[in-house]
């Protein structure tokens, strides 16, 4: 679809088009997800007229290349509890081999496949994703605080919202993945949630959807039937004390969101069938303003 369609009905689809709220999606990368499902969905929705930004991550595959090529992953905690990837300039190849190279083009092919005409980027094409590196990073090892200075890794403050409103007007659906552009022009590692979070309130987003391999937020992980239905805005810190490891930086990200303006954030599933429609009705852990 053109942006100067002018035969009458292609020019009233393209202004129904740019005018639907954009949904934002974020894919995780752990074991377990289904990205075919996943992109039957994006299909469906797109084919219906709902504009769709999708951010992916990549995670797991990244571990596995990582061990392939002989330098194992190695993680840090921060003095909060939270954890990140330790990517030195070796682990930023790799990463981006995985996210960039592997992941999105993978994720790229099977929209195409389903019709929908999808634009692989990552953070640093058009500065999509922009923030500074830490030029540190405190950790705690063996109970003890350090500073690590070699790691590639910062955190999205700015989003180049007209390029992906120039992809959404055109009738592209924009596949998204870190690394981003650090103010430098560095490529650094971010995290995927955080970085979805920032995309949805970039583009008043009307929902943003993060799907991984559990159903929603869970109160006693990995007891699956002890599923948060649902969530305020205000409940999230408490949340951070029952989310472990990288879902902390989901809970984060939620919260990002809606500071930002996103309406609600739907942690559904990717394991199972029609992942985001499911999310889009209410099935996961939704998190209202
Ligand atoms: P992705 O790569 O799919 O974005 P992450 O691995 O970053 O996902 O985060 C999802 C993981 O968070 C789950 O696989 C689970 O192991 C872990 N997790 C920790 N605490 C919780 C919790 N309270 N509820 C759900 N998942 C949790």
């Amino acid at each position: 679809m053109s942006a100067l369609g002018w035969s009458s009905l292609g020019y009233i689809r393209e202004v129904e088009m740019t005018a639907r709220p954009v949904i934002v999606v974020k894919v995780g990368g752990s074991a377990g997800i289904n990205y075919d499902l996943v992109c039957d969905d994006v299909a469906a929705l797109v084919k219906e007229g709902q504009p769709i930004v999708l951010v992916h991550g990549g995670s797991h595959e990244t571990n596995l290349l990582s061990e392939r090529l002989g330098k194992p992953p190695r993680f840090l905690t921060s003095p909060q509890g939270f954890t990140s990837r330790y990517t030195d300039p070796e682990t930023l190849d790799i990463f981006a081999m995985v996210y960039a190279g592997k992941m999105n083009t993978r994720i790229v092919e099977r929209l195409q496949k389903r019709g929908v005409n999808a634009v692989g980027l990552s953070g640093l094409d058009g500065r999509l994703l922009e923030g500074p590196r830490k030029t540190s990073v405190r950790a705690v090892v063996d109970g003890r605080q350090v500073l690590v200075r070699d790691d590639y890794t910062g955190k999205v403050e700015r989003v180049n919202a007209g390029l992906l409103r120039l992809l959404l007007d055109n009738g592209y659906t924009p596949v998204i993945s870190p690394p981003a552009c650090s103010t430098e022009g560095e490529a650094i590692n971010v995290d995927g949630d955080r970085a979805a979070a920032m995309i949805a309130a970039a583009l008043s987003a009307r929902q943003l959807i993060i799907l991984s391999n559990v159903p929603g937020l869970l109160r006693n992980f990995p007891d699956e039937s002890s599923l948060i239905p649902s969530l305020k805005y205000d409940g999230l810190e408490q949340a951070l004390s029952f989310a472990e490891g990288r879902m902390k930086k989901k809970v984060l990200g939620a919260s990002e969101a809606i500071a930002g303006g996103v309406a609600q954030v739907v942690f559904g599933d990717a394991r199972i069938g029609r992942p985001i429609l499911n999310a889009m009705q209410g099935k996961g852990t939704v998190i209202s303003a």
